[in-house]
């Protein structure tokens, strides 16, 4: 568990879940990106990592072998929805949600703690909108939740 005070706000979140997007978040035309492997399999001490993705450019499986995680292929069109509904089943009071798409808007919405990302692919407004945080890469986002102290910086009212 990553717990964290919000001065001001007389807030504690204790985050228990990190569900990620895989394809523009963790991945770029597919592949995963540089350092994230590491950083995911550190802060799997601390938190259940969930990896949740429609698959569009296949692999995602040999991709995240080695990260201890969850790995959620989402069926069927609405994958905004399906994504919200995954972080809801989980406990979105306990679960901080990291993506980039406009399809992510309603898991970062949900999620105690959203995180955007911007990166190569960009960032969809309402997704921007919808979340607490907002980074320029991925590898900004892990490190916020490895340290906490950052997240309390920015999100003190
Ligand atoms: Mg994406």
């Amino acid at each position: 568990m990553i717990k964290l005070t919000i001065p001001g706000k007389d807030e504690i979140l204790e985050l228990e879940h990190l569900v990620l997007d895989f394809n523009g978040t963790l991945a770029f035309n597919g592949k995963l990106k540089p350092g994230v492997g590491e950083m995911l399999v550190g802060l799997s001490r601390q938190l259940r990592i969930h990896i949740v993705t429609a698959g569009t450019f296949g692999g995602v499986e040999r991709e995240v072998q080695g990260i201890p995680c969850v790995l959620k292929v989402l069926e069927g069109t609405d994958q905004t929805a399906r994504k919200g509904r995954y972080v809801e089943e989980l406990g979105a009071e306990h679960t901080a949600a990291i993506g980039n798409g406009r399809n992510d808007r309603a898991m970062l919405k949900k999620a105690r703690l959203g995180i955007l990302v911007i990166q190569e692919e960009g960032a969809a407004v309402e997704s921007i909108l919808a979340a607490d945080v907002v980074c320029r890469d991925i590898n900004e986002a892990l490190q916020l939740l490895q340290h906490p102290l950052r997240l309390t910086a920015t999100l003190r009212t």
